[in-house]
């Protein structure tokens, strides 16, 4: 059997060991320590950005806090792209709020302002303004960002920016990450950065980043004893996994040109297939930094189906997947509202990620072409 390939594997730097080590050598296991401030430091020079960032277990855990301190309580509407992963719309219902869905647009594959005006705009005439909007940059593609930042002025809602694909992506010179009221970055083993498992939030000030870290090492309040006024959360980093992290930081723009090479890969891969759609961004105001490269097949043009390809990727143990499965055709959040015209429907239904890891071989890569042609042949 081929070894196989993934889609998005761990790609280690080569440093991360020494910053761990250092954890060790010191004691310095738990709780926060130098590597958890230094790996904040390293993000926030890296956005570039005035704004505070919070080491967290998890980007998910990000989200849920930037709900939370978004006030989003209860009962509340909260606006969620459906394209995404689910871990983008889940803490809407840990807060016990109601999620309400729009489509994506065609260039960016995010969320269509138009429909997002109309939905808020709907809420509004049935006495509910929307609390929330989660507004997600997929597979690394910027999203429309300036007409839906207009929006949420418009009628001041939040923006919780989910950054989680997008670390180093950026929007007319800007990065993801820094538009959102609130904003996630995620560390998980796929990503473009990994620390085995961890996330951030990004906050506008000192102020609203202690609030956070408050929220995510259980709430407790000034005393000698333990006094508890608000419900906490353990959702913080550990000094050992911001360890990883710091080693991470180091070889983040080499990922990120990597990655973009692998989008290059594909489109030379694909030039003169008929049918095929190598994603890409619409204007030099978008930079992606390719998380993932997708395509999509047009099948009344194309010789072949998506499905035909993606199964024979995996007959070489190549992995490839169609594009994520909107939230309001899932089982758990069918039953909420959805805004839209079929864009995200179409899209998962065309639409397949392929291997696009930083750490492809020239081997690997040699495989896929030919696997590729192979098929197309
Ligand atoms: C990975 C991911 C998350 C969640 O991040 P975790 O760190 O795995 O909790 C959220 N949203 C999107 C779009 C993601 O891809």
């Amino acid at each position: 059997m081929k070894s196989r390939i993934w889609l998005s594997s761990p790609h280690m730097g080569g440093n991360e060991l020494s910053y761990i080590k250092e954890a060790f050598d010191t004691n310095w296991i738990a709780p926060l320590g130098p590597n958890v401030t230094g790996f904040e430091a390293d993000l926030k020079q890296f956005l570039n950005t005035e704004k505070e960032v919070g080491a967290l277990s998890s980007g998910t855990a990000a989200i849920h806090l930037g709900l939370i301190l978004s006030g989003v309580v209860a009962g509340d509407e909260v606006i969620c792209q459906s394209m995404t992963f689910s871990a983008s719309a889940n803490p809407i219902l840990y807060q016990n709020a109601i999620p309400v869905f729009i489509d994506s647009e065609e260039e960016t594959w995010n969320m269509c302002p138009v429909q997002l005006e109309t939905a808020i705009k709907a809420s509004i005439a049935n006495g509910k303004k929307p609390k929330a909007i989660i507004l997600v940059h997929l597979y690394g593609m910027p999203a429309k960002t300036d007409e839906i930042v207009a929006i949420a002025n418009k009628y001041e809602i939040a923006i919780i920016e989910d950054a989680a694909e997008a670390l180093g992506s950026t929007y007319k010179g800007k990065n993801c990450g820094t538009f959102g009221t609130y904003a996630a970055l995620s560390f998980n083993g796929n990503k473009i950065i990994t620390t085995s498992g961890g996330g951030a939030i990004v906050c506008n000030d000192e102020a609203a980043k202690n609030k956070a870290i408050f929220l995510a090492t259980q709430a407790r309040d000034e005393a000698v004893h333990y006094q508890h006024s608000e419900i906490g959360y353990n959702y913080r980093m550990s000094n050992i996994v911001a360890g990883i992290g710091r080693g991470q930081m180091e070889v983040l723009d080499k990922h990120i040109s990597l990655r973009r090479d692998m989008n290059t890969f594909y489109k030379n891969i694909f030039k003169n297939v008929e049918g095929v759609t190598v994603f890409e961004e619409p204007t030099d105001d978008y930079f992606s930094n390719h998380w993932l490269s997708c395509i999509t097949v047009d099948e009344s043009k194309a010789s072949f189906t998506r499905e035909g390809l993606r199964l024979a990727l995996w007959e070489e143990n190549i992995e490839s997947r169609p594009l994520w499965k909107p939230m309001h055709l899932q089982p758990i959040f069918e039953k909420y509202d959805y805004y839209g015209t079929n864009v995200c429907e179409n899209l998962f239904n065309t639409g397949l990620c392929l291997p696009s890891g930083s750490n492809l071989t020239t081997q690997e890569k040699e495989r896929i072409t030919q696997v590729i042609a192979a098929f197309l042949a």
